[in-house]
């Protein structure tokens, strides 16, 4: 199956997953409708399903337009049952949903959100993490606590290291300038910096990242790497209070 990157809103990107041959696609978290429903209308593809992995408005706010005109079932984690506008399936914990024909493992993973979950493709080797974990990043705690969020990152770190990672905003760049602020004389930091820079002054998108790269250079996923958190004098602090302490300073950038 194919997977197209919709940019929406200012920062944000719904995904669209198309079966070639069968026509039939589904949306992760459509932002807002006309994007969606024009690249639909220009491929001549049926929305069977709208997926949603938390309910902030940024990732729901195309949900009913998109569920009206192309009578779609909207899926989300069953805890957000009273948050997700328009919501048909509730999904549970570790639960395999089925996509034509395409396993679809569904895991929670709080902290950004209480009821905030990932889809991971397993035929296209490819998660959909919404504002949990970003490329070089993570999401801001709104409802969650470090060590929650900790466990959460955790989930998405132990998928297969080829995974593709297409996350819920374009927060590169800024991503990467923290990284080398702290983690200052990392050349293949810097190198990515390059590359992405240019892809993004050429409007191109840096989504997907792959998992491998994260876990070597995302700053957020380094909370038990002991020669890391000696080399940026943070040694001393336990995997959370590592990591409490990276999402402050980031807060705070
Ligand atoms: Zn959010
Ligand atoms: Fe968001």
């Amino acid at each position: 199956m194919d997977i197209h990157i919709i940019p929406c809103l200012k920062d944000n990107y719904a995904y669209i997953v198309e079966n070639k041959k069968t026509k039939n696609a589904c949306v992760i978290d459509p932002s807002e409708s006309d994007p969606v429903i024009n690249f639909l209308k220009t491929n001549k593809l049926n929305l069977r399903y709208i997926l949603n992995t938390h309910h902030h408005a940024d990732h729901v706010g195309g949900n009913l337009e998109l569920k009206k005109k192309f009578n779609s079932q909207i899926l989300g984690f069953e805890k957000d049952k009273n948050r997700i506008p328009g919501i048909d399936i509730l999904l549970n914990d570790k639960q395999i949903w089925n996509f034509e024909g395409s396993d679809v493992l569904v895991e929670h993973v709080p902290g950004h959100t209480s009821a905030h979950i990932f889809y991971y493709f397993k035929n296209e080797e490819s998660v959909f993490t919404g504002d949990t974990l970003f490329s070089f990043g993570c999401g801001r705690l709104f409802e969650g606590s470090y060590l929650e969020m900790v466990n959460s990152l955790k989930k998405i770190r132990s998928l297969p290291l080829k995974t593709k990672i297409f996350c819920g905003h374009e927060y590169t760049i800024n991503n990467l300038k923290f990284c080398m602020e702290l983690d200052k004389n990392n050349s293949e930091l810097k190198e990515k910096y390059n590359e992405i820079s240019s892809n993004i002054k050429n409007k191109l998108p840096s989504v997907p990242c792959i998992l491998d790269d994260e876990i070597r250079l995302n700053i957020f996923l380094k909370f038990d790497d002991l020669n890391f958190k000696k080399r940026i004098g943070l040694e001393d602090l336990n995997e959370v209070d590592f990591f409490k302490k990276i999402r402050d300073l980031k807060d705070n950038f």
